[in-house]
């Protein structure tokens, strides 16, 4: 808060001021016409110049000065309420005089209060109009003559017009306010979006391979541990494969490194085409691919990556031509039988994958106890 809003008064305080002691200036103008009608002496225009020339400005000095500006504001329209139709029983209730002021007394506490403060401010009304005639007991007069009657009416209409502009004035600024928030709603979801947007961007280089779309390495660490744990809980066993092009520095040398990654991709494509939903492929760097096949045993994984093995073979390579030869070398590693953890299990696959190489390259070779027994051999 700046220095000027905190000894700027509430907005209810500057309000009512501005109305209060304007429209006191007129009051003091049509009672005065009334007063001047009646020949009254000294005393009594005294008594008009205190009540319509210094109250609204002792008003307003208090009220500035409040701790609760609002409920100090509301009191003070009862005391004016009470105050103005003093005059009015004073007078011998004046009719026009009576009339407006009760309608822009009682106005004045609706606005602040709703339509329950009528009642508050009709009874300072009766208290004001009875109190005035107890203090001076005047006969019953509602006569006003023709100036005063038509000051009347200006006042009522000047009062009346101020409150117009107000209301104005506030529904004008709740609308500006009302489009200022949508706008920034807008612009928030806007926000929103963007950074979700970026969310799932940052989410998707985190965890994927930007040339082959396939999951990265650390995904796929993250992944085996929580696999091999439900494995373990259902008691079922797990594979694992890695895969390596063979001799892929020269499918770059001979073709082209564009050629290389399109061999990368279509590899990437055949795996992810020909697993389970519940399998999950990774690119594990390079050349070399991991799928790893919950549920998967050791039979059936051998069976997976012959496919593998035979249907990257079928692909043409340079992709487009009629010529074949990229192949792939696999060592598969399977859970329980080659190792309790993933660490284990990869360290089985890959010495399956460096067997498979040294053995001569497009075969499949498992790791593990019962890999001398039984390695896996193909027909190229
Ligand atoms: P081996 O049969 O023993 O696996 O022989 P290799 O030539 O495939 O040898 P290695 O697996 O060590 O070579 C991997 C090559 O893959 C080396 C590197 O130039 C290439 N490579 C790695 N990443 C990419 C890539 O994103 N795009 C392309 N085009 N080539 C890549
Ligand atoms: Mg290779």
């Amino acid at each position: 808060m700046t220095g000027n809003e905190r000894s700027r008064p509430h907005w209810a305080v500057r309000m009512n001021y501005r109305n209060r002691s304007l429209s006191a200036l007129l009051l003091f103008a049509t009672i005065g016409s009334h007063l001047s009608d009646l020949g009254a002496g000294l005393l009594a225009w005294l008594a008009l110049a205190a009540t319509f020339l210094v109250y609204p400005h002792l008003v307003y000095a208090v009220g500035k000065r409040s701790a609760r500006p609002l409920e100090t504001e509301i009191r003070f329209m009862l005391v004016d309420a009470a105050l103005y139709c003093g005059w009015v029983g004073a007078l011998g209730f004046p009719a026009w005089i009576g009339f407006i002021l009760v309608v822009a007394l009682v106005l004045n506490l609706v606005v602040f209060r709703g339509v329950t403060a009528m009642w508050l401010g009709l009874d300072a009304v009766a208290a004001g109009l009875a109190g005035g005639w107890a203090l001076t007991r005047p006969e019953i007069a509602p006569a006003t003559g023709t100036l005063t009657t038509a000051l009347c009416m200006l006042s009522l209409f000047l009062y009346l017009m101020a409150f117009g502009h107000d209301a104005y004035r506030r529904a004008l600024q709740l609308r500006q306010t009302r489009d200022r928030l949508r706008d920034n709603e807008q612009a928030l979801q806007r926000q929103l979006g963007e950074i979700q947007t970026l969310q799932a961007q940052l989410k998707q280089h985190a965890e994927r391979d930007p040339l082959t779309g396939l999951f990265n390495r650390r995904y796929l660490t993250a992944t085996m541990a929580r696999e091999l744990a439900r494995m373990r809980r259902e008691d079922r066993p797990l594979s694992l494969m890695l895969i390596d092009i063979d001799h892929f520095k020269s499918v770059n040398d001979t073709l082209g490194h564009q050629a290389g990654d399109e061999c990368l991709v279509r590899l990437a494509t055949l795996l992810k085409i020909n697993t389970r939903e519940s399998d999950v492929v990774c690119r594990w760097g390079g050349d070399e691919f991991l799928v790893l096949l919950p549920t998967l045993p050791r039979e059936a994984a051998l069976e997976r990556a012959e496919t593998y093995r035979k249907a990257f073979e079928r692909l043409p390579m340079p992709p487009g031509s009629e010529a074949h030869g990229a192949t792939l070398s696999i060592g598969v590693a399977c859970y329980p039988d080659g190792g309790e953890s993933g660490d284990v299990l990869i360290a089985a696959a890959d010495a399956a994958l460096y067997r498979a190489k040294q053995r001569g390259r497009n075969r499949v070779e498992h790791g593990g106890p019962a890999a001398a027994r039984d390695h896996f051999t193909i027909d190229a």
